[in-house]
């Protein structure tokens, strides 16, 4: 019997096989997939991610394979308002007198810029690059074995089924960890599978190749129809871009358009757009995919398993960013788990720690986060908030910082820097 099986071997099932195989558990990690494999998503990863990418060993890789580093954006509201910033030249005195409580940024005014600033790199690499991360230190990978059961004994999870090279296969272990993304088998197994359709946002992306303009800053246009939903344009190299647009399933349900329809009508009129994608092609195909948003009232641990990342619903309700939660909470579960192997106690009551340290990590930012959603909802907020940037550099980075996760997103709502943004210009 092993120790742990964790079903699925992207940004979270890879985080918690790395952790726990440096521990010396003996892990086995199940994906369907045959990598390198694709995911539908923008490719960006945070500096939260990159943080976790550090302590996984996984950074200097990135860089030397010349992965493409994101320094801020250029953010567009409903009637066409423009405020761009670049965080390395954020005067953070400057930022802390002003705007918001310097309190909140000190650990941010003692780290290096590079520190600040996050990555977009398809995630075919990127997922890769962590596969052979927890490989390396020790996780069993078995590639196309699709895991459709869970086998569960006197109320306890004791392992999977699966179909592996046409057979039905099962493996037995202590802990099974549900890695398996957005559309969960074992959530669904659990009884832990949510649909809620105002926490969770559809996506879809598409490659661009040929693009005009890119530069090191991601561009997030907010488009009257989809708000508080946007569509984005990240730069992986210096004419290839991921392109994309993500739409709460709520709106979307009641949408006649299909998310393709939007971002073909945003390429073809929108006025930036018009000129970017001039004379760019699409390489491959769209693809859509489900986003399942942190902030719910959820469970996902029970008797001998527990869920990361997607599965668990942990992508932040505003930006829609997931991979550094999928990261954290893989290194949180590990956490949690190396304890209940030493201890030989997968109870319900055990494995309830993992819930206490998760909450303690997320729960304030989906607070702040469910917030900004709330305020990217009206076209008349984002016009008035984006036009009020575009006139005061100090606040454009401010913004930026906010929506790309480098600055914390409760600095939006101190009392202090609601009261300068309701100043009237
Ligand atoms: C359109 C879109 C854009 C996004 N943009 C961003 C972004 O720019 N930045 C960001 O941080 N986040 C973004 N996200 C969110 C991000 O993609 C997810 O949060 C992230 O992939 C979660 O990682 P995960 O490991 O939990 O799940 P996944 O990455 O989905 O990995 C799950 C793995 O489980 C495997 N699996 C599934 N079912 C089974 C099974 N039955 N048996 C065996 N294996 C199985 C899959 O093959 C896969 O390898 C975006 C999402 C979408 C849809």
């Amino acid at each position: 019997m092993r120790d742990v099986i964790v079903v699925g071997a992207g940004p979270a099932g890879s985080s918690t096989s790395a952790f726990l195989a440096r521990s010396g558990y003996d892990v086995l990690l199940l994906d369907k997939e045959k990598f390198p494999r694709d995911k539908p998503c923008g490719d960006g990863q945070g500096p939260r991610s990159v943080e976790m990418l550090k302590e996984l060993g996984v950074y200097e890789v990135m860089k030397e394979k010349g992965c493409h580093r994101l320094y801020g954006a250029i953010v567009s509201s409903p009637n066409g308002s423009i405020c761009k910033a670049d965080i390395r030249e954020a005067n953070i005195e400057r930022i802390t007198r002003f705007w918001t409580p310097r309190k909140m940024f000190e650990d941010i005014i003692r780290t290096d810029i590079e520190n600040l600033v996050g990555f977009s790199t398809p995630r075919k690499i990127f997922d890769n690059i962590l596969k052979d991360a927890a490989i390396r230190l020790g996780a069993e990978l078995i590639e196309e074995f699709r895991v459709t059961d869970l086998i569960i004994e006197d109320g306890k999870v004791c392992g999977v089924k699966g179909k592996y090279q046409g057979e039905i296969v099962e493996h037995r272990s202590k802990l099974v960890v549900g890695a398996d993304g957005a559309y969960s088998i074992v959530g669904r197994r659990l009884g832990m599978f949510h649909q809620r359709p105002e926490h969770i946002v559809y996506g879809v992306r598409a490659y661009y190749e040929n693009v005009r303009g890119l530069t090191d800053l991601v561009e997030v246009y907010f488009d009257k129809g989809i708000l508080p939903g946007y569509i984005w344009i990240f730069p992986i190299s210096k004419d290839m871009a991921n392109v994309g647009v993500g739409m709460l399933a709520r709106d979307y349900n009641k949408s006649s358009r299909t998310l393709q329809e939007y971002l073909q009508t945003f390429i073809a009129t929108n006025k930036f757009a018009i000129e970017k994608f001039q004379d760019a092609r699409m390489v491959g195909h769209p693809l859509g995919w489900r986003l399942p948003l942190g902030g719910q009232a959820i469970k996902n641990h029970t008797t001998g398993a527990l869920l990361v990342g997607d599965a668990a619903s942990f992508i932040d309700p505003f930006t829609g960013e997931g991979v550094c939660a999928a990261l954290e909470s893989g290194k949180m579960a590990a956490e949690v788990i190396a304890i209940a192997l030493e201890r030989n106690d997968f109870s319900v009551a055990s494995l309830g720690e993992y819930e206490r340290r998760w909450r303690e990590r997320f729960e304030e930012d989906f607070k702040y986060s469910l917030r900004l959603k709330w305020l990217a909802s009206s076209p008349w907020r984002v016009n008035y908030l984006v036009r009020k940037a575009s006139r005061d550099k100090d606040l454009a980075i401010l913004l930026v910082g906010i929506i790309t996760n480098i600055f914390p997103q409760k600095a939006m709502f101190k009392a202090v820097t609601m009261l300068k943004l309701l100043r009237p210009f």
